[in-house]
């Protein structure tokens, strides 16, 4: 394990978002960004009522009973950056080695700067596992992320998420009743959805992206089903097509188109289950000859990524290699030299050779870090708005400092917990996955 160095701080800041917000906000830089209203603390938007708060997903509709955040304490709210950066390593010396705090990557650099692991949801929670005698995991991520974190460690340990509010609209786009409903109309079309074919094979396995509640999770367990990553997405289809003639995929659309097209499925054969329409929007005879039944969910982040962005990017700096995230739109993919997850396209940096130029298609926070990481290369964001993930950026360093000096008092606040009657079936789609191919963990600073 390899702690944060603060004294990275400077390098680190220089990459920061947050910082770029706020100078495009007072007015100190000419770029642009998607909200003003990023400028503004998180906790301003807790209690808003209906969207995620500013940056990309901020068009996003709540679903009911989402998690909440309630007030956070003033005296982090008007803490200065310094102050809570202060009160944060203290809070972590303190508590040494019974606490581990993850960050995504796609995780603010005020935040990140403070984490023992950062990686991509699945990495973090493997990561967690090198620390079975931490009390408390301390997950800046998204609300699914602590959950997948907290059905992989041990009972006895919190999982803390430090603003609950940070959910992932993509995520809350597919909800556990419109999946079971899907489902039942899907037995009508099919018949016995348990019964085989002669060649083994049943009529649909469900297919789970890890952005997707634990309620979804097991929910695919239950159904003979499986969770892939944006790394295994293409093993695990394998893996499904063996056992099954055709497959559900959700939540993310493209992320299940990209990743079939590559694989010889043809866009008719991939139909869109849109929820709120009988049969999802289909005929019979449509689903009937479906390989892959789409879910109607995106991310509002990489919806953002345009085939004339890439255009533009080729135009001014040619010999750009230009790579973007499969939950992309599939044009975007197609026109991209290559498409990959956060752990492809921070590999593929790292091993490109001095003088590189990248167009990244991803969370420009993730975007932003490398290019201060890696001054060696040109790399910019696709997008020249600056437009943060909207769930991410709720977890705030005021947040971080209050839930780790909670834990210095003895009190744990917002822990995420799955029921057991959920999380047994969740573990078992996990673990199919796992069978399929288990991604690897990043130490902090790798
Ligand atoms: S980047 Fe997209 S998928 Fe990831 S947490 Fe944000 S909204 Fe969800």
């Amino acid at each position: 394990m390899t702690l944060a160095d603060p004294r990275t701080a400077p390098t680190r800041l220089a990459a920061s978002v947050d910082r770029s917000i706020r100078l495009i906000s007072t007015g100190a830089s000419s770029g642009s960004t998607c909200s003003p209203d990023l400028a503004n603390g998180p906790w301003e938007f807790d209690g808003g009522p209906s969207a995620y708060g500013p940056g990309a997903s901020m068009g996003d509709v709540i679903p009911a009973g989402a998690p909440r955040q309630g007030s956070l304490p003033e005296a982090y709210r008007r803490a200065t950056d310094d102050e809570l950066h202060a009160r944060i390593r203290a809070a972590k010396q303190a508590l040494g080695d019974r606490v581990v705090v993850l960050g995504h990557f796609y995780q603010r650099d005020e935040v990140v700067q403070h984490a023992d692991f950062v990686g991509d949801s699945f990495q973090l929670a493997n990561a967690a596992l090198t620390r079975p005698d931490a009390e408390a995991i301390v997950f800046c991520g998204v609300h699914f992320m602590a959950e997948t974190a907290d059905l992989l460690s041990r009972p006895e340990q919190a999982v803390i998420l430090p603003n609950l509010a940070a959910g992932c609209s993509m995520a809350d786009m597919a909800d556990e009743s419109s999946v079971e409903e899907c489902w039942e109309q899907l037995e009508a079309v099919y018949g016995d959805l348990s019964a085989v074919d002669a060649d083994g094979r049943v009529p649909v396995i469900p297919v789970t992206y890890m952005n997707s509640s634990a309620a979804l999770k097991g929910f695919v367990g239950r159904h003979g089903g499986i969770v892939c990553t944006s790394s295994n997405a293409r093993t695990v289809l394998e893996q499904a097509f063996e056992r099954g003639q055709r497959v559900l995929f959700f939540p993310d659309q493209h992320l299940g188109r990209n990743t079939a097209k590559a694989m010889g499925v043809s866009l008719e054969q991939m139909p869109m289950w849109n929820p709120r329409r009988p049969l999802g929007g289909s005929t019979a005879e449509e689903l009937a000859d479906a390989r892959v039944i789409l879910w109607h969910g995106f991310c509002s982040v990489h919806k953002r990524f345009t085939v004339d962005q890439i255009a533009a990017a080729r135009e001014s700096h040619p010999g750009v290699q230009v790579l973007v995230h499969p939950e992309c739109p599939m044009p975007v993919v197609d026109a991209a030299d290559a498409a990959g997850s956060t752990d492809f396209i921070v590999k593929a940096i790292q091993a490109a050779p001095a003088g590189s130029t990248f167009a990244i298609g991803t969370e420009i926070n993730l975007v932003q870090r490398l290019a201060a990481e890696h001054p060696e290369h040109e790399i910019f964001c696709l997008d020249p708005v600056v437009c943060p993930c909207s769930t991410m950026y709720r977890i705030h360093p005021g947040y971080l400092a209050w839930v780790l000096e909670e834990l210095v008092a003895g009190n744990v606040v917002n822990r995420i917990t799955v029921p057991a009657d959920v999380a047994d079936p969740a573990r078992l789609a996990l673990e199919r996955m796992l069978a399929a191919k288990p991604p690897a963990a990043v130490p902090a600073g790798a």
